[in-house]
């Protein structure tokens, strides 16, 4: 597992003039600019073209000061970084991460925020849970630099119907429900509304979705199946968690499907293999420009979907990352365990080929222009889907579906700073200063994200051991 080295042992000090040695005052002399860190003739990464060029980052107070193309010694810093043969770029985001498991695992979910800082993860987008209270101070303490963590852009309590499937989910049958729902959202400063369908019905889950549109919230959601992608994407619905839903609006039987699920006789997974069957190229290209019109963002899940079909055949026993999980928590991942050890051998075949068409599929969104997140699902409950290495196996599945690094890369911080709509993200003065440091280009291996030597959230500096690039 990855531990925090003292950061001081590799810092220059270069703040050792003492009063005695300094020179007497002179008007033509400039006191020189003290920084907290400095990143001298970096190999930084744009995210946004893939250009590699040589800069020294300078770093204050949590920001991003300066950006040289030279590096010359005219400055005091109390860190220096020779970062020549490195390369830095922006600190990734997992767009998609749960914190859960109620109070019993909350020194649990605590433990992973320096997870996520172990992985190069300096943002994470928290889909709902039951720990909002706990969510919200952690990222007030990161906030502040008095703890090491991600920033946790969180959803709070998802919305669902009555007798939800998930503990703190917040229940909606009525009107009155939604207002005072959203209402609680807002006075609880969520970044975003998250939609869950395991009881919401047709009718609330789209009313939801408006009501949130005119407060201007942005919503973000699974779909129940009682509702046609369109009529989702109609009412105002960001961004769509997972690919079934994606899946459900690219068919030529949709309107049919939806009703048979209206009328009871057909299920969630049971109409899987029709909408596989009855998957229409033309309808898809209509829907995926639709989704690109309206800027719907989607989070396809890949790795999470590749480890759950896969979990009949793959023996997870001596996975390293088992070693940082309590016992209580591995608990939480008996119930998918179970399902899939349970199904028949049909469901299992099943499931891996739904699998291998939502590789296809994500390739076909990015084609077509839709705006991808990497999201892992990482957290209590979702088998062996960890926090801080499953973003980096979701990047290399994109790269598997078909995306350029460089495209995979994008769909980590790039793109889910544009759906949270939050500014200041990427390497430019005045951003804050949250970096990764790898010791080999991500942009000629998708799996050199993990080649991390360093990261830094805040401006701090955490240094990162054991590196394994699987
Ligand atoms: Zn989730």
């Amino acid at each position: 597992m990855k531990t925090l080295r003292n950061i001081t042992s590799i810092a220059i000090i270069f703040l050792a003039i003492s009063c005695k040695d300094q020179p007497k005052e002179s008007p033509k002399e400039l006191p020189k600019e003290i920084f907290d860190l400095v990143l001298s003739n970096a190999q930084v990464i744009d995210i946004e073209s893939g250009a590699i060029t040589k800069q020294t980052l300078y770093i204050r107070k949590g920001v991003i000061v300066k950006i040289t193309p030279e590096f010359k010694k005219d400055f005091n810093t109390f860190k220096h970084i020779e970062a020549d043969r490195v390369y830095v770029l922006p600190g990734f985001w997992d767009n998609h991460v749960h914190f859960r498991g109620g109070e019993e695992l909350i020194a649990q979910n605590e433990k992973f925020l320096e997870e996520y800082i172990n992985y190069g993860i300096t943002t994470v987008r928290d889909a709902g849970g039951d720990l909002t209270p706990q969510v919200q101070q952690w990222n007030q303490e990161v906030y502040c630099c008095t703890r090491t963590g991600p920033t946790i852009y969180t959803s709070g309590p998802k919305l669902d119907g009555p007798n939800a499937r998930w503990a703190g989910s917040l229940p909606v049958s009525t009107a009155e429900d939604i207002t005072t729902a959203l209402d609680s959202l807002q006075a609880l400063d969520t970044d975003y509304v998250k939609l869950y369908d395991s009881t919401l019905s047709r009718k609330q889950y789209l009313d939801i979705i408006t009501a949130a549109e005119t407060r201007d919230m942005i919503t973000s959601g699974h779909m129940p199946f009682t509702v046609e992608l369109q009529e989702a994407i109609d009412a105002g619905l960001d961004n769509i968690e997972h690919l079934y839903y994606v899946l459900k609006g690219c068919s030529s039987n949709e309107k049919e499907i939806t009703q048979q699920i209206i009328d009871g006789t057909l299920g969630f997974w049971g109409s899987m293999e029709q909408l596989i069957a009855t998957y229409d190229e033309t309808i898809a290209q209509q829907t995926f420009a639709r989704l690109k019109a309206n800027n719907v963002f989607v989070t396809p899940t890949l790795h999470i979907g590749d480890v759950l079909s896969y979990l009949d055949e793959v023996d997870h026993s001596q996975d390293a990352y088992l070693k940082c999980l309590e016992v209580a928590f591995t608990k939480t991942y008996e119930g998918r365990i179970k399902g899939v050890m349970n199904a028949s051998a049909k469901a299992k075949k099943d499931r891996k080929e739904l699998q291998q068409f939502f590789i296809i599929l994500t390739k076909s969104l990015h084609d077509a222009g839709v705006s991808l997140l990497a999201g892992s699902d990482a957290g209590a409950y979702n088998s062996y889907t960890y926090p801080g290495p499953s973003l980096h196996g979701e990047l290399a599945q994109m790269v598997e579906a078909g995306l350029t690094p460089l495209q995979a890369l994008q769909t980590s911080g790039y793109n889910g700073s544009k759906f949270l709509k939050k500014k200041g993200y990427g390497i430019a003065v005045g951003n804050r200063a949250d970096l990764v440091i790898l010791s080999k280009n991500p942009l000629e291996d998708i799996r050199n994200t993990q080649s991390i030597r360093h990261t830094i959230k805040n401006g701090n500096l955490h240094t990162v051991d054991d590196n394994q690039v699987e």
